[in-house]
């Protein structure tokens, strides 16, 4: 019997499925509104660079008390601690950062400027188009990432890991929890440690 053409289910295309991935994947500019962008100014952007110091204070504390806790994130399984610490982790760094959730976060190399604002997204540094007013060449009203980076790791007391040469993102990592990561990460390497002395 021939198949009725408005039961058949859509085919999904490949064309379709690139589709997708480019939206998911594309360079989001901060806010939808040209208008609003210019309005708000970066403002919360612009206070987390000028504060890198007591953020990277902050930081190195909360990190800490994060380890803490590596017992009961074991307990509870990583993976399902998932979704609420990641929940958090957006709303808190996407207000101060306007954080892009790239799972690899390198805030405390970056002077506290997030470097997936850049929308080139290079990790390595601002490319040769910063505009004489130390803005953006593709977005004018935005001030350049590496431009603030610089000044955020000036003010840091370990300032200098902005030389780090930072490896490509791994898109895989995009939407995790750098800082369940990271946590997971450093648990592993105080084990290891802990057993080569013992
Ligand atoms: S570097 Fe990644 S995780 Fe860190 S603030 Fe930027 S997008 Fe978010």
């Amino acid at each position: 019997m021939p198949i009725d053409s408005a039961t058949k289910p859509p085919t999904v295309t490949q064309a379709t499925l690139v589709k997708k991935a480019r939206e998911t994947l594309a360079y989001k500019p901060a806010d939808v509104s040209p208008q609003r962008r210019v309005q708000r100014r970066y403002t919360m952007r612009r206070w987390s660079v000028r504060h890198a110091r007591f953020l990277e204070w902050v930081y190195a504390r909360f990190s800490r008390f994060f380890l803490l806790l590596h017992p009961f994130w074991k307990a509870v399984g990583y993976a399902r601690a998932e979704a609420p610490v990641k929940f958090i982790e957006r709303h808190m760094k996407g207000l101060m950062f306007d954080c892009r959730m790239c799972g690899q976060c390198i805030l405390s190399s970056t002077g506290m400027s997030c470097p997936m604002n850049c929308p080139k997204q290079l990790r390595n540094g601002p490319c040769g188009g910063v505009r004489s007013n130390g803005n953006c060449e593709v977005e004018p009203d935005m001030p350049c990432v590496w431009v603030k980076a610089w000044e955020g790791a000036q003010a840091m007391r370990g300032g200098q890991t902005i030389f780090d040469v930072q490896k490509p993102v791994d898109q895989s990592l995009r939407e995790s929890s750098a800082w369940l990561r990271v946590t997971a990460q450093a648990a592993r390497t105080r084990d290891a440690e802990r057993s080569h002395t013992e």
